[in-house]
């Protein structure tokens, strides 16, 4: 291939992607895909020839572009996926360009890792020393990351050394979550030994938020059966509702009883940029960890999230492993960041972080969540004023849980038009929204998440969910 070759694609793929989100907003947001369109993609047969640059963008454009998830679409509420931001999209052909393994060394990505980091760390307003923390593919590797520390450090202070040892011979040691918390939680405790048996599930108040006094009582009684209690799970902004833990009086207990304190702040963590809500995250910054998605809320292309932790040496004491191929002066103090996590070669996630928040500023990215926040609370309104629709939850951050009530339903009935409701907008092709269970009810969520995204598209969203309904209702 030809330099020039290369050039004209490369240009042909720039124009062929502005076309592609210019259209987005006039597009239905998802619809099912055709049998055909569904073949073409699974049944494709192994190229044995190579094609031109050329043909294959052709077959981008007519075989995968026309059928996308949605995510794009200001219209688009489901689960916590959001639109890319284009200085992110752009950055990506940039970092691919440059392929390298982010694992450590003194190259750009290596340094601009460490710098994204420290802005994301600033964004939320946790501490951040140097080295503690680094990008991962998504919360649920962060968890795994930040978990696997707590549980070291937890068996050290028992005298037990995990890594030579395994947890054989150690006494259970107990983590305390929500009904509410992220199944992820769940699958890095199976993965790292601890059993799901030993995750308590605290009893929540009706907004879904840990109830401090059962999480202190939980932490008593498996004292006093001889357990090891050393890990709290709480969430800035639970992917059910939207809800904020308070952190001041977990944290409190926390700190008397040793514990680990993590927080899950995937979907909700920047909510703190909004002056509005930023109350509801006081205390944050005493975590021990904290896991976040820049490739959710700040709109970096998949895949990309974020374990910080507190202390830098327990990160460190959990991973590093230097084999004499890798050893490598140029590292610096710090290391290498495969001594930091799971991954050894590493990708180039750090160009579109800094892509997406050095264009927006921190002031543009406050100035989208606050819209998102805002219209998640005029939702809300809309959602209380209407009598065919009931608000579940108060709206804390910018998920709307709410759920159709009409008359004559009884609570099973109520809870299969929910269930069947969203698939059933879903299929409509104007708006999309998921649903989900809180409480024992079956309901609705809608996440906001796209400063793009208009008041109009609100009316429009729930005007939808009630034309669904109808086609529903016997
Ligand atoms: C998305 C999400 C996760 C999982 O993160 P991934 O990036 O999908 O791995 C965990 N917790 C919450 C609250 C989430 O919204």
């Amino acid at each position: 291939m030809t330099t020039e070759d290369f050039r004209s694609a490369a240009r042909a793929t720039a124009d062929l992607v502005s076309d592609y989100l210019a259209e987005l907003p006039a597009r239905p947001v998802w619809q099912p895909m055709g049998d055909t369109a569904r073949k073409t993609l699974l049944d494709a047969p192994l190229p044995a020839e190579g094609r031109p640059l050329g043909e294959l963008l052709a077959a981008i454009e007519r075989d995968v572009l026309p059928h996308p998830m949605g995510n794009g679409s200001p219209r688009f509420f489901g689960w916590v996926n959001s639109a890319p931001a284009p200085a992110g999209v752009l950055a990506t052909l940039a970092a691919a360009a440059m392929n390298p393994s982010s694992a450590g060394g003194d190259h750009a990505d290596i340094h601009l890792e460490r710098a994204v980091v420290r802005w994301i760390a600033e964004l939320v307003d946790f501490p951040h020393p140097p080295g503690g923390g680094l990008l991962t593919s998504g919360t649920s590797m962060a968890t795994i990351v930040c978990l696997a520390a707590a549980r070291n450090r937890a068996a050290r202070r028992a005298g037990h050394d995990v890594r030579e040892e395994g947890l054989a011979g150690l006494p259970p040691l107990i983590g305390y979550v929500t009904g509410e918390t992220h199944s992820c939680v769940r699958k890095a405790a199976e993965l790292l030994g601890l059993g799901s048996r030993h995750l308590r599930t605290v009893a929540t108040g009706p907004d879904g938020r840990f109830d401090p006094v059962e999480l202190g009582a939980a932490v008593e009684r498996d004292r006093a059966a001889g357990l090891l209690p050393f890990l709290v799970v709480a969430s800035a902004g639970t992917v059910g509702t939207g809800a904020v833990d308070e952190f001041g009086p977990i944290a409190d207990l926390c700190e008397e009883q040793g514990l680990w304190l993590h927080v899950d702040g995937a979907y909700g963590a920047f909510g703190r940029l909004d002056p509005a809500i930023a109350h509801r995250y006081a205390g944050l910054e005493r975590a021990d960890s904290l896991a976040l998605d820049p490739h959710k809320w700040l709109g970096v292309p998949v895949d990309c999230g974020c374990a910080l932790v507190r202390d830098t040496d327990e990160l460190r004491a959990t991973f590093s492993l230097v084999p004499s191929y890798l050893r490598d002066e140029a590292a610096g103090a710090l290391g290498w960041f495969s001594e930091y996590g799971t991954e050894q070669t590493r990708p180039f996630r750090a160009l579109k972080v800094w892509a997406t928040i050095a264009h927006r500023g921190r002031t543009g990215l406050a100035r989208d969540i606050a819209h998102c926040t805002a219209l998640a609370r005029r939702l809300g309104e809309l959602v209380e004023a209407d009598d065919e629709l009931e608000l579940l939850a108060e709206v804390q951050t910018s998920i709307v849980a709410f759920r159709h009530r009409t008359t004559g339903l009884d609570g099973t009935e109520l809870n299969a038009l929910n269930r069947d409701l969203p698939v059933a907008v879903q299929r409509r092709g104007r708006v999309f929204v998921t649903g989900a269970r809180f409480g024992g009810q079956e309901m609705l969520r809608a996440c906001l998440l796209n400063a793009a995204t208009t008041e109009e598209d609100l009316h429009l969203l729930l005007a939808e969910v009630k034309a669904a309904a109808r086609t529903l209702l016997p």
